[in-house]
């Protein structure tokens, strides 16, 4: 029984989530009652906790306020990230979906947990630019702010102990991380993604400088997983050009939770206040 995409209430109860959604019955959609039980922790990243569920296709993701940069060289806290980072990704992958790009959301279950489809993840950084910044100016000697004359893409090998290195599609075909078809299917996504994301953040008075996606494979189909955000998102303020980003971690210029707080206010996103 697959579960469908009408979810409409949730509640917490004793470690379970309880929620309403549609399912198939022989051909009639129906509400049924859900019970998802949150199991043990399958992971812990740099800025997330992943959760088993009773369903094996289900994982749940929480985010944490914890930052790091530069490979994990430099660590800090940016108080209330989670759950900027958690509103933000649900929101955007929402509008992504329904723009034909599918993604790993499925409910976002509170301030900083969501449920996810489980996927394998394509070992790939999928960074796509529209103003050249970060690495890419420094590799290639470009002053930053360039407008970039079409967006570009790039790809990372993920693999901490070799910092991520920058690879190319040929490489990642050669070392079997994907395959040709699933490049050309990411690609045509992360660019779909890119314009999607222009839109949505240009509402919001902030320009899309770049930002990194991943994907995932769930049963055998490619999907846009992790997460969108300003720890992921280069965002420059429309008007001033100021960083809106993690640069401001990164880059120790301060105001970062305020940073953050004024992109998730901007967007529209209801914060539960603390
Ligand atoms: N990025 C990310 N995770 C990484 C590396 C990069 O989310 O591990 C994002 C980063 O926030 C920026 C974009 O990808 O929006 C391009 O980053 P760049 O390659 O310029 O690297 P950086 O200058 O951050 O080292």
């Amino acid at each position: 029984m697959r579960k469908g995409k009408g979810v409409f209430k949730l509640n917490k109860l004793k470690g379970a989530f309880v929620f309403f959604a549609f399912q198939n019955a022989g051909n009639d959609l129906v509400w049924r009652k859900n019970e998802m039980q949150k199991c043990e922790q399958l992971y812990e990243g740099k800025a997330k906790k992943v959760f088993l569920t009773d369903d094996p296709d289900i994982l749940i993701v929480s985010y944490k306020d914890d930052a790091t940069a530069f490979n994990g060289l430099k660590k800090g806290t940016i108080v209330g990230k989670g759950a900027i980072n958690n509103r933000m990704t649900n929101s955007l992958f929402q509008k992504i979906e329904k723009e034909g790009v599918p993604t790993h959301f499925i409910q976002e279950l509170n301030d900083r947990e969501t449920a996810v489809r489980r996927v394998e993840i394509v070992p790939l950084e999928v960074i796509v630019r529209n103003v050249a910044a970060g690495s890419f100016s420094k590799r290639l000697g470009v002053e930053e702010g360039t407008v970039l004359a079409e967006p570009t893409i790039e790809f990372s090998y993920k693999n901490d102990e070799l910092g991520d290195p920058l690879i190319n599609s040929h490489f990642a075909k050669a070392l079997k991380l994907a395959t040709a078809r699933e490049i050309e299917i990411i690609e045509k996504y992360a660019f779909q993604v890119n314009e999607i994301l222009k839109v949505e953040y240009l509402k919001a008075g902030l320009r899309l400088i770049d930002f990194k996606i991943e994907f995932g494979r769930f049963h055998g189909k490619i999907i846009l997983a992790d997460e969108i955000s300003p720890d992921t998102c280069r965002l420059w303020d429309v008007e001033s050009g100021e960083k809106m980003d993690k640069d401001r971690f990164r880059r120790d210029l301060g105001g970062v939770e305020d940073a953050y707080i004024q992109v998730a206010k901007r967007l529209g996103l209801e914060m539960e206040s603390k």
